[in-house]
C-alpha cells in the first residue's frame, strides 16, 4: 500500500518539476523569428535556395529564398469588388532579391490571403494604389493597423494618384483613413511602437507618365488608365533587369501598350464578356456592356493588347475563376493571344529570373498565426499606454476582483 502512495507522489513530482520547466521554457524564451539576409522568417523555418530553376511544385511559404537576381511575385487577390470566397479583390505582392517588398494595391480581403504568406510585416511598409475603388483600396485601413501589430514599426507609405480636385485624391482618402480610424489607433497607443501607427501618402499626378518611387535600384513609374473617371493609373517597377507591369483597371490604352511593350511579367485585368456579366450578374446588355467593355476589358481586349505588348508572361486577372466562368475567359482570350499566358487565382506564384520563370501556386496553412514580432519591433520607441480615454462612472462599472491580478509588478 505505502509503496503505491510512493509511487504517486514520486509521479506527481516528476508532473510538477516539468509544469514549472514547461512555463520556465515558455516565459523566459518566446521564440523570435530568425533573420535571413535581412528578412524576419517564422523562428525554425530556414528558407532554401532553389538551383538549377528546380522549383518544388507547390510553393510553401517561408521555404525558399528568393535569390539576389529574382522576383517573386505572389497574387493575393485576383476578383471583384462584390465578394467571393474563391477571389478576394485585387492585390499583387512583390518580393526582390535585395529583401525589399512592395505591394501593388490593396483590394478587399487582401490581408487575410497575406496574413496566410507569414510574411516579414516590417518589410511591407510600401503600398502602390492604381486607384480608389474598394477592390483595389479597401484592405489599406487593415495592413496599416494589422501590420502594425504583426511586426512594422515604422510608417505605412501609401503611394496613390491625384483625382479631378483634391478630394478625389489619394491624399484626403489617407487623411480620411486616419481621421475615421482614430480611435482605433489612439487606443492603441503605447502598447505599440509609436512610429508604427503612422501612415503617410505618397500623391502624385495621375495625369503623367513619372517616376514616382526611386530607391536603391528600384523603380517604380507610374502612367494613365482609363477607368471611368480621372484618378487611375498603372505601374511598371524596374529593377536590376527585371521588369513587372501592374495593370490597375482602364480599357486597353496607349501608355499601357507603351510602358508594357517588352516587359517580363505583364499582369492587366481581364474582365467578364457582356454576356457573361448579364448572366452572373443580371445586368441588361446595355450596363453589362458599358461595365465590361467600356469600363473595362473583357478577355478578347486583353488578349489583343498581350498581342501589341508581347510580354515574357501574360497574366490575366480581376474575374471569377468559377468552373463555369473561367474556360470561357481563357477561351475568349485565345482568340486573340496566342503567347505565354497565366490566369491568375488567388495565391498564384510566380518566380521571375532573367533566364527563367515559374508559375505555381502557394499552399498555405490556414490556421497560420504571424510569425511573431522581432527584437527590433520589440525595442522600437514606444510612449506610455493610453489612458484618460473614459470617463469615471465608466470606469467605476467594472466588477472588482474577477480578474486575476498582475502576477509581477506592472507599474
Ligand atoms: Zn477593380
Ligand atoms: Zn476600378
Amino acid at each position: 500500500m505505502s509503496k503505491i502512495v510512493n509511487s504517486k507522489s514520486t509521479i506527481l513530482a516528476i508532473v510538477a518539476v516539468v509544469a514549472v520547466a514547461l512555463v520556465a521554457g515558455t516565459s523566459s524564451s518566446v521564440a523570435k523569428p530568425d533573420k535571413v539576409d535581412g528578412v524576419n522568417v517564422p523562428f525554425g523555418r530556414i528558407p532554401q535556395k532553389v538551383k538549377d530553376n528546380r522549383y518544388p511544385r507547390t510553393y510553401y511559404p517561408n521555404t525558399e529564398k528568393v535569390t539576389k537576381d529574382e522576383m517573386r511575385i505572389t497574387a493575393l487577390g485576383t476578383g471583384m469588388p462584390n465578394q467571393s470566397p474563391s477571389n478576394v479583390a485585387a492585390c499583387f505582392l512583390v518580393e526582390l532579391g535585395n529583401g525589399e517588398s512592395f505591394l501593388f494595391d490593396m483590394g478587399t480581403g487582401s490581408t487575410d490571403r497575406l496574413a496566410g504568406l507569414e510574411p516579414d510585416y516590417s518589410k511591407l511598409d510600401k503600398v502602390f494604389i492604381s486607384h480608389l475603388h474598394t477592390d483595389h483600396a479597401g484592405d489599406l485601413a487593415a495592413l496599416w493597423v494589422g501590420g502594425w501589430i504583426n511586426g512594422r514599426y515604422t510608417p505605412l507609405h501609401v503611394y496613390g494618384p491625384s483625382g479631378s480636385s483634391p478630394e478625389l485624391g489619394t491624399k484626403v482618402h489617407v487623411d480620411h483613413i486616419r481621421e475615421a480610424w482614430a480611435w482605433d489607433v489612439t487606443s492603441r497607443a503605447g502598447t505599440l511602437p509609436n512610429a508604427g501607427g503612422e501612415i503617410v501618402a505618397h500623391e502624385f499626378d495621375f495625369s503623367k507618365t513619372a517616376v514616382i518611387y526611386n530607391k536603391n535600384g528600384v523603380k517604380v513609374t507610374s502612367f494613365p488608365a482609363i477607368h471611368i473617371r480621372d484618378g487611375s493609373v498603372s505601374f511598371r517597377l524596374d529593377w536590376k533587369g527585371l521588369s513587372f507591369v501592374f495593370g490597375g483597371d482602364s480599357v486597353p490604352n496607349k501608355w499601357f501598350a507603351k510602358e508594357a511593350k517588352g516587359a517580363d511579367v505583364v499582369v492587366h485585368e481581364c474582365f467578364f464578356t457582356p454576356e457573361q456579366w448579364m448572366r452572373i450578374a443580371g445586368f441588361p446588355y446595355k450596363q453589362a456592356y458599358w461595365v465590361t467593355s467600356v469600363i473595362h476589358t473583357p478577355p478578347q481586349g486583353f488578349g489583343k493588347l498581350m498581342s501589341m505588348v508581347k510580354p515574357r508572361l501574360a497574366v490575366a486577372y480581376h474575374y471569377w475563376n468559377h468552373r463555369d466562368l473561367e474556360l470561357e475567359i481563357y477561351d475568349g482570350v485565345r482568340e486573340t493571344y496566342d503567347g505565354p499566358l497565366a490566369m491568375a487565382d488567388d495565391l498564384t506564384v510566380i518566380n521571375l529570373r532573367k533566364d527563367h520563370i515559374e508559375v505555381r501556386e502557394v499552399t498555405f496553412n490556414h490556421d497560420s498565426w504571424p510569425q511573431g514580432t522581432s527584437k527590433e519591433w520589440d525595442t522600437a520607441p514606444r510612449g506610455e499606454p493610453a489612458t484618460g480615454l473614459m470617463a469615471d462612472w465608466l470606469k467605476k462599472g467594472e466588477l472588482k476582483g474577477l480578474n486575476p491580478p498582475p502576477k509581477q509588478p506592472i507599474e
